[in-house]
Order: C-alpha cells, then sequence, then structure tokens
C-alpha cells in the first residue's frame, strides 16, 4: 500500500502534535490503513492577502488564513484566530481538533479553523472593521452557511462576527446570518453563545469534581487567560460557589489566597484593557500561576504552555482544558502517570462554544429563536451525553480520559467516511 505524501505546508510544533495525537488513537482502535490518511489530514485549505488602509494613510497587507479539516457530514465550523503568531500549520490543528470536538459531541458538522497574523490590538477600531470585511470577502467563495462557518476564537469577538456576517449578506444580495455564529444578538446571535465555552467549561468542572467527591464550595480555582473563555468560566465557577483564587493574561497573573473579586477584574478589563497593575491580588507569572496548589487549574489561553517542564509541578487535583491544545503530547505522557490528577481534555472540555454556535446555526436556517433557558438546558444535556460517553470509553478500554475522548470523535468521523465511500 502506498503512503501518502503530506506536503511541507502545515509542518510546524503543532500541527505535528495533532497529527500524533491523532496516530495514537488511530493505533487504539485498529483504525484500517485505507482510512486513516483521509480522515487525518485537512481536506483544504486558503490563504489570503488582506491590504487594508491605514488612519494614517498608509497600507498594510496582512495574511490570512482558512483550513477546513473535513466536510464528509456537514459544513465545517470552527473561529476565527486574530493573533501576530498564527501560522498556518497552527490553523490546520486547530481545524484537526475542531473535527473531533464536533465528531465527539454529535454535531453534524466538519473542522475548520481560520487565522490571520494581526495583533489586533495594534490597529484601530476602524482598521479593525477593514481587515475583518477584508478577510471575509476574501472567503465569500469559500464558505457560506452549508460549507464552512466561522465562528470567534481568540482575538475576535461578536463585533467581529457582524461584520463579516454584513459582508457575506451584501455580497450574496440577502441577509445570511448562518454563515457565521457568535453574532450579535440583534442579528441573529444565539442567546447564552458569549457565555458558552466558559459556562461549558465550569459545568464540566462541577460535574468531575462531583466524582472525585469535591465540594465546589470548598475548590480554589487558578485560571491562565482572561478572554472570553477565562472569564466567563470565572463568573459561573464563581457562581457554582468555586474561589477563584488567579487569574492571567499576557502582560501577567494576579494570585489572592483569599479569592479575587471576578467582577472588579472584568471592571478594570473593559477600562484598561489589559490585567497588568490591577490590585485584586499579588502579581504573579504566568509560569507560576501554572504552578500553584488549587482544587481546579484551567488553561485558557494558547496552545502548548503545560509541558514537559511544568507537568512534574502542577499541584492541581482537576486540569480543566479550557484552551485548544493547551498541553504537549511530552507533558501529557507525564501527567498520565500521575494518579492524583484528572483531566478533561480539551475536545470536551471547551465543546459548550461551538455546541451554541450549533444552535445557533439551527435558529437562523429555521428563523424560530430560543429562550436562554432553553440553550442553557440544551447545552447541558449535550456536555452530559457526551461526558458519559468519554468515561465509559475510558472505562471500557482503560484509556486515558484523552485517549477516549479522542477515539471516540476520530472513530465517527472514519465511519461516515467509510460509509460514504470513495468518490469516484
Ligand atoms: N473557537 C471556538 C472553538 O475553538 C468555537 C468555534 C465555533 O463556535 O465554531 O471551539
Amino acid at each position: 500500500m502506498s503512503k501518502a505524501v503530506v506536503s511541507a505546508l502545515y509542518d510546524s510544533d503543532v500541527f505535528r502534535m495533532a497529527c500524533r495525537q491523532f496516530d495514537k488513537a488511530a493505533d487504539a482502535i485498529n483504525l484500517p490503513e485505507a482510512i486513516r490518511d483521509r480522515t487525518k489530514y485537512p481536506k483544504r485549505c486558503l490563504a489570503v492577502a488582506l491590504p487594508i488602509k491605514r488612519e494614517d494613510g498608509s497600507v498594510t497587507v496582512f495574511e490570512g488564513y482558512r483550513v477546513q479539516h473535513h466536510l464528509s457530514t456537514g459544513p465545517s465550523k470552527g473561529g476565527v484566530r486574530f493573533h501576530q503568531n498564527v501560522t498556518i500549520g497552527e490553523v490546520a490543528a486547530l481545524a484537526m481538533w475542531m473535527s473531533w470536538k464536533c465528531s465527539l459531541v454529535g454535531l453534524p458538522y466538519g473542522g475548520a479553523k481560520g487565522g490571520v497574523i494581526v495583533d489586533p490590538n495594534l490597529l484601530t477600531a476602524g482598521e479593525l472593521e477593514h481587515l475583518s470585511r477584508r478577510y471575509m470577502q476574501e472567503l465569500v467563495n469559500f464558505v457560506g452557511p452549508q460549507v464552512d462557518v466561522p465562528a470567534p476564537d481568540v482575538g475576535t469577538n461578536e463585533r467581529i462576527m457582524g461584520w463579516m456576517m454584513d459582508t457575506y449578506s451584501n455580497h450574496v444580495g440577502h441577509v445570511e446570518p448562518g454563515v457565521v455564529t457568535g453574532k450579535p444578538i440583534a442579528l441573529g446571535g444565539s442567546q447564552g453563545r458569549r457565555e458558552a465555552t466558559g459556562a461549558g467549561v465550569a459545568y464540566l468542572v462541577k460535574k468531575y469534581l462531583s466524582d472525585l467527591n469535591l465540594p465546589i464550595t470548598k475548590a480554589t480555582v487558578a485560571i491562565q487567560g482572561f478572554g472570553n473563555v477565562g472569564s466567563e468560566a470565572a463568573l459561573a465557577l464563581a457562581e457554582y460557589g468555586a474561589k477563584i483564587i488567579a487569574i492571567s493574561d499576557y502582560t501577567g497573573a494576579v494570585y489572592n489566597p483569599k479569592g479575587i473579586d471576578i467582577q472588579k477584574a472584568l471592571t478594570y478589563i473593559r477600562y484598561q484593557r489589559v490585567l497588568r497593575d490591577f490590585d485584586g491580588g499579588e502579581p504573579i507569572t504566568n509560569e507560576q500561576l501554572l504552578e500553584l496548589k488549587c482544587t481546579v487549574l484551567i488553561p485558557a489561553a494558547l496552545e502548548r504552555v503545560i509541558t514537559e517542564k511544568n507537568a512534574p509541578k502542577l499541584k492541581c487535583r482537576l486540569l480543566a482544558e479550557a484552551a485548544n491544545g493547551p498541553t504537549t503530547n511530552a507533558a501529557d505522557k507525564i501527567l498520565d502517570q500521575r494518579e492524583d490528577l484528572e483531566i478533561i481534555p480539551d475536545v470536551l472540555c471547551n465543546s459548550g462554544g461551538v455546541v451554541v454556535s450549533y444552535f445557533e446555526w439551527l435558529q437562523n436556517l429555521s428563523n424560530f429563536y430560543w429562550g436562554r433557558d432553553e440553550v442553557m438546558q440544551k447545552l447541558f444535556a449535550i456536555l452530559d451525553k457526551a461526558k458519559d460517553a468519554v468515561d465509559y470509553q475510558k472505562r471500557k478500554f482503560k484509556f486515558s480520559r484523552r485517549l477516549a475522548a479522542l477515539t471516540l470523535g476520530i472513530q465517527r468521523v472514519a465511519d461516515a467516511k467509510q460509509s460514504r465511500g470513495l468518490f469516484p
């Protein structure tokens, strides 16, 4: 049998990490050779040059990507990242993880991801709008409600989704809210979407703490990353009675053993934009935060922050992966050996966001809108089912929880491809 020739296009640490995770899961379920590479590698990608006029009259050309990992069960789905360190390999890895995530929780989507190499903090509001619109303009023939549906990710938000929806709708000549999710409610966004990822993380943390017989009212939580996901998880966990003892962003971390006032931190961020000099606790570094003694550690920022160096030093009981790919494979091996620590793997832990994106898309397609309680109730039912499936798979095959989640997600995608057959 001939081996797949893999282009060097995506080659990077993070893409190799996603590929190795796939290989391990495929081996564990004896995935037939004939279906492996078809299931593993991204289907297609687009790279675009994005010239925008700056406020000082100059022109800057940014580079953007969209990777669609698979389209075998429906449109592809996944966020768009605006970050200075974006690479096409990273976007491809994130698209792969979206596939396993959607499949694991039973959504009729393949995975996708987009990215633009830009630090959005360095743009004015007007420049950000130009860039967002230009990105969507370049993607018009590559996305659509039945093709590929972008959403927010690191560095993008509701407002940006609104501009993208408007750009696409202007192009096709009618309102097409289902082309992106995570939109403002006024444009067909779903109730609960903004909080969905963080609320899902908090809900799963509550469930796993209960499995471990640890009362949530006695739990201490450290959260790395205080963007949409980290801050919403903090609010929901505080609501459940947990004490948030540390939060951070890229400017540094704050530690307060008595508990951080999350509302106060959010108000501070609204005016100062970053956590630097927030006086709700003592300043520490992001690295120190990860090694704090706490009940729950939540990486909620970027990939590969838990490494073989700090993995032996983690002092949490539960590691809840709100970020995508926060744990390197080498770190995962170390954590696997540690019986004092449980992991909620990313594809399960942060799936609440895409689940409510799916609800938003359904509401857009049917033009029938749901209340918040209905959204949250349906979200938690899906998370319960996915959690039970993962834990059953874990027990049945004596897998780690990550391997259990990945094998379930991967098997379903492979089954769909197998059932469709190979065209022509
Ligand atoms: N960017 C989010 C994720 O990584 C959400 C994707 C979506 O809602 O489509 O899961």
